[in-house]
């Protein structure tokens, strides 16, 4: 038997991976660093007894679409539901790209938004960003002029630098893009705006959101757009029928009434964002100002690549970017808690210290 060859297209890229490695501090993947609160599994666990398992799940969701729609004063089909963010982006280069259409993107940026357009067979224009990793409208007036691309992808704040759009370049943005503007906003809730007030009933804008991060659901992979009801009219022809479980629709459900909870932690994470940025601003590493849960550094005396090594040999893993294009030697840490932020702090201080980088 011959075994069938990996379509061609696909077989050109690398697929998407971040190493785990077994250490005592894990700050590399952007999660929560927290379960749920205390309550979330019992309300959750009544939830399950009440599911009908020998049958389908709501195909539209609509429990779940209307409490995420009551959450952002939106209508609940301006709402679309799928597994995890990553899913959602998916479902929109499968409905607004493939074959013949392109993606536009502006790099560095979050890894599947060039990664998702591929598998698609959607054409990606990589435009640039400006050294300091700011949108730069020339740039996007260039590659949208000639690229005619489908789906613009911004991301606010940004992944990996952190970085968050201001409303003016997004509507810059959104007025030079030819087709649809898709803001992701995987760490919205760090930030102190969000574009969900530019979505309209109208306009070809969405805002993607995820509950891997702020609703420590990353495991659950459940996430959401909110754009106008046309668009997700659009989508829900496209996603596989009953494509969310009814496990997931409940959770969705349950985490929403933990919201005073999880807004005192996202409180505390912005809290120690300052402060770890403030002790990473006197140390030899240059700092980029973050509006999200994470940093993103870089090592002035000595390379990402050993710096990463020797904070693993500390028990503390951070996301090793010495190597991305256009990141060259950084290395991005997701906040934890304070004692694991404590943790970073006093392993990067030895480890940047001249007196062990002798060796380096
Ligand atoms: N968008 C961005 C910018 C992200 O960083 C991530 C997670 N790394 C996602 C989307 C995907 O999130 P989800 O877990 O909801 O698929």
């Amino acid at each position: 038997m011959r075994r069938p060859s990996v379509r061609d297209d696909l077989a050109l890229h690398p697929g998407y991976h971040s190493p785990q490695v077994d250490v005592d501090v894990r700050l590399n993947t952007n999660e929560a660093p927290e379960s749920p609160p205390d309550g979330f599994r019992a309300a959750l666990a009544d939830e399950l007894a009440a599911i009908d398992w020998h049958r389908y799940p709501d195909r539209d969701a609509a429990a779940l679409r209307s409490a995420i729609a009551e959450h952002h004063g939106v209508e609940p089909g301006q709402v679309f539901v799928a597994n995890g963010s990553n899913e959602v982006l998916q479902t929109l280069c499968l409905t607004y790209g493939g074959p013949g259409r392109t993606v536009a993107t502006f790099e560095p940026t979050y890894a599947l938004h060039s990664h998702i357009p591929k598998i698609t067979n959607t054409a990606v224009a990589s435009g640039e960003r400006t050294d300091d990793f700011a949108i730069d409208l020339d740039e996007v007036r260039r590659v949208t002029a000639e690229h005619d691309p489908t789906i613009t992808f911004l991301c606010s704040p940004n992944n990996p630098t952190g970085m968050i759009e201001t409303e003016e370049t997004i509507r810059a943005v959104a007025d030079l893009a030819p087709g649809l503007l898709v803001v992701d906003e995987a760490y919205g809730q760090f930030a102190p705006w969000s574009a969900l007030e530019l979505v309209t009933p109208d306009d070809p804008i969405v805002v993607t959101r995820t509950y891997s991060k702020t609703w420590s659901m990353a495991a659950g992979r459940l996430g959401y757009l909110v754009g106008p009801a046309w668009l997700v009219d659009e989508l829900s022809e496209v996603v596989l029928p009953y494509h969310l479980d009814a496990f997931k629709q409940a959770a969705g459900r349950v985490a929403l009434r933990f919201e005073a909870e999880m807004q005192a932690r996202v409180a505390t994470l912005v809290e120690e964002r300052g402060r770890v940025s403030a002790a990473l601003a006197g140390m030899d590493v240059t700092v980029w100002p973050s509006a999200s849960n994470f940093i993103l550094f870089r090592p002035d005396t000595v390379s990402g690549d050993i710096v990463w090594d020797r904070l693993v040999e500390h028990s503390v893993l951070v996301r090793n970017c010495a190597s991305w294009p256009r990141l060259d030697g950084c290395l991005r840490l997701t906040l934890g808690n304070a004692d694991e932020n404590d943790r970073f702090l006093a392993a990067l201080t030895d480890v940047l210290d001249p007196a062990n980088l002798e060796s380096a």
